[in-house]
């Protein structure tokens, strides 16, 4: 029996001292965990910037939170108290945005963690969850976790998702479909009619995961929009963040849009009271204060356009973006490209043997950007040659 055996093998052990626990340790057999998340490999943030230099690995919004968003966190002071669990104020402000009910929001700390809880709502072992790839870096591992399989169709050339493909990978196994738009790393969006035909082509009682983490960059009118789509379907979830365009990566908020009976399995599978109660105060702070972070925005988006101009001046292959971000293709000159980069004081995102992800940051990080593109240029010259894709 499982039990006794433990306890035979606990005795074997001699009690030591703790000064030679490490021999228990080397005598003990290994704490029995569940193979693939003892494989899995731990999140890697992106590195922190020298001190004149610049954090362009995780996609942050540079500008520095407003006064009255700090005000409504200091605010928030009974933390003495847990937070309000169904974070009521900050949906009550956010349902009539998307002319919803209050039941059909759903917030969680950050949207990794709705990914999580929906990916576990809705599958478990044995059942697959698809998406394009590369994307996001969370999502095989929160799939791993779940016991589900991953099933990655890769992008297209140009970065971005084969929806044509997801939709002919669709098994009876498949419980989860996350589409990225804009995609992170490549930064393409997906076209709101290839979505449309995504969605005609899935089964209905199939969840599909719209991964809008970066909407608010979104200037292409043809890109698809979750707003629009709210209500149309009964196996659509669509997962937003405060993290990035409103700037508030620090504090984990995210929420999600979609039928009620969808969201209270997500809510069943949280971790209850995750939400912080400063987390909620700011959100809705965020929200009154929309239109100087929209502004802060239009800013990013112009400085993404500008950079991308300079970059491909240089001859670096960039991708089209719609986000915070820009992908350079580099392959095989990736890391030696990041290394340039390092030396450049620039913090980037290196994919070996795929490319680099760089985010829109401050301003003053631009010069030594264009800078350090001139250098990968000379000093890797076969990285002219790969934005060819045409
Ligand atoms: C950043 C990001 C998120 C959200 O992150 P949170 O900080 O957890 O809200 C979700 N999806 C994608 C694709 C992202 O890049």
């Amino acid at each position: 029996m499982r039990c006794n055996d433990q306890m035979r093998r606990g005795d074997r052990v001699p009690l030591l001292h703790p000064n030679t626990l490490t021999s228990v340790t080397a005598e003990r057999p290994p704490v029995r965990l569940r193979p693939e998340i003892a494989a899995l490999p731990a999140y890697r943030q992106g590195r922190s910037a020298t001190a004149d230099g610049f954090k362009l690995s995780s996609n942050e919004n540079a500008f520095e939170p407003l006064p009255g968003i700090l005000d409504a966190v200091a605010a928030a002071s009974d933390i003495n108290r847990y937070p309000d669990a169904g974070a009521t104020a900050l949906r009550e402000k956010l349902a009539p945005r998307f002319g919803v009910t209050i039941d059909e929001v759903h917030v969680g700390a950050g949207s990794v963690s709705l990914l999580s809880q929906f990916i576990n709502a809705a599958a478990g072992p044995g059942d697959e969850v698809l998406y394009s790839w590369r994307s996001f870096e969370a999502y095989p591992g929160l799939v791993t976790v779940s016991g589900a399989t991953s099933v990655q169709i890769p992008n297209l050339l140009d970065g971005r998702h084969d929806l044509t493909g997801m939709a002919a990978a669709v098994t009876e196994r498949t419980r989860v479909a996350i589409v990225c738009s804009p995609n992170n790393p490549t930064g393409g969006v997906v076209a709101a009619e290839a979505f449309a035909r995504f969605m005609a082509a899935v089964p209905s009682d199939l969840l599909v995961l719209l991964d809008e983490a970066y909407i608010e960059f979104v200037r292409d009118g043809g890109a698809v929009n979750g707003h629009a789509l709210i209500g149309m379907y009964p196996n659509l979830v669509v997962l937003r963040t405060f993290s990035k365009a409103w700037g508030l990566a620090g504090l984990r908020l995210g929420y999600a849009v979609g039928p009620a009976h969808v969201l209270d399995a997500a809510r069943a599978a949280a971790i209850p009271l995750s939400v912080t109660g400063p987390a909620q105060a700011a959100g809705a702070a965020a929200l009154d204060h929309e239109a100087e972070l929209t502004a802060r925005v239009d800013r990013i988006v112009t400085q993404r356009n500008e950079v991308r101009a300079a970059l491909l001046e240089t001859g670096l292959p960039v991708l089209e973006s719609e986000a915070n971000f820009l992908w350079l293709p580099l392959r095989g000159d990736t890391e030696a490209a990041a290394d340039i980069l390092h030396s450049h004081g620039l913090e980037t995102r290196a994919f070996a043997g795929e490319g680099i992800r760089v985010s829109i940051g401050e301003p003053e990080s631009v010069a030594k950007l264009k800078q350090a593109a001139v250098d990968i240029v000379d000093n890797l010259p076969s990285t002219l040659q790969m934005g060819r894709i045409d």
